[in-house]
């Protein structure tokens, strides 16, 4: 689903990822881990676009996304992102929030694009709350909503940035039970960059290390808890753990 092949990015002169080899099948998930500045956002946004590679390929999907004919576009609707800080539409409803790209971008019937809205508004709890505006929102709520966007477009991979990061303690599990139901129930491919260590050994099939730009470690989550290899690793996981 996801192929990186001797990746390289730049930000000017920064070489921010190095020599980058990753493969994630579909289905697979992923969790991603590291020190502050050592990529893993840079990582993950490449992957729908967000930022280019200057070096290297980089597949999706089938679509290599090195090549200018490639439409992002078609990247986009099959790989889906939620960020830290919600990114929702402030001044839209939440269910509009999660109908808006079905409509524009799928052409989805209204009737339909309702249907589905509500079953996943249900579905991540919050069934109550369709005609809310996202500031009468608690932090939690408005991932939970994030989340639920990011499915309408029942994408093949959802890229998770960090999702709990901005959220009070008491709000994170919430947002943990939904990633860890959709990780069980569904056939998407997940990668998620999460400081959430317990969320990460019982759900990530794989865990990847990376520091100073690189991966350094690329292992099954049983291996990488129980016999980390990599001696930046362990230190890491005796940090954050
Ligand atoms: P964090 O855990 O703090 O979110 P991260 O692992 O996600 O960190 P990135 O945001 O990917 O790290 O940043 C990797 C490196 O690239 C950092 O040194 C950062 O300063 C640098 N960087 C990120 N974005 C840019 C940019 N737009 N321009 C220049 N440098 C950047
Ligand atoms: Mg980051």
């Amino acid at each position: 689903m996801i192929e990186f092949k001797d990746v390289q990015k730049y930000y000017g002169d920064f070489h921010a990822l190095h020599d980058i080899n990753l493969s994630i099948d579909a289905g697979e998930t992923v969790v991603l881990i590291g020190p502050s500045g050592s990529g893993k956002s840079t990582l993950i946004r490449t992957i729908n676009g967000l930022e280019e590679i200057e070096e290297g390929q980089l597949l999706v999907d089938g679509f290599d996304l090195h090549d200018p004919k490639t439409d992002m576009n078609k990247i986009r609707k099959n790989v889906g992102m939620v960020f830290q800080h919600f990114n929702l539409y402030n001044n839209k409803s939440v269910l509009e929030n999660i109908m808006l790209a079905p409509r524009l971008v799928l052409k989805r019937d209204e009737a339909e694009n309702k249907k589905i809205a509500l079953e996943l508004l249900d579905q991540v709890g919050l069934a109550d709350k369709a005609n809310n505006m996202p500031s009468a929102l608690s932090g939690g709520q408005k991932q939970r909503v994030a989340i639920a966007r990011s499915l309408a477009m029942k994408p093949k991979a959802i890229l998770f940035d960090e999702p709990t990061s901005a959220l009070d303690p008491e709000m994170i599990g919430d947002v943990l039970d939904v990633m860890r139901d959709i990780a069980k129930d569904s056939e998407m491919t997940l990668l998620v960059v999460t400081h959430e260590m317990s969320f990460a050994k019982a759900v990530a099939d794989r865990v990847i290390f990376m520091a100073d730009g690189r991966i350094l470690e690329d292992s099954s989550t049983e291996v990488f808890f129980e016999n980390p290899t990599e001696p930046r690793a362990k230190k890491f996981l005796s940090q954050v753990a």
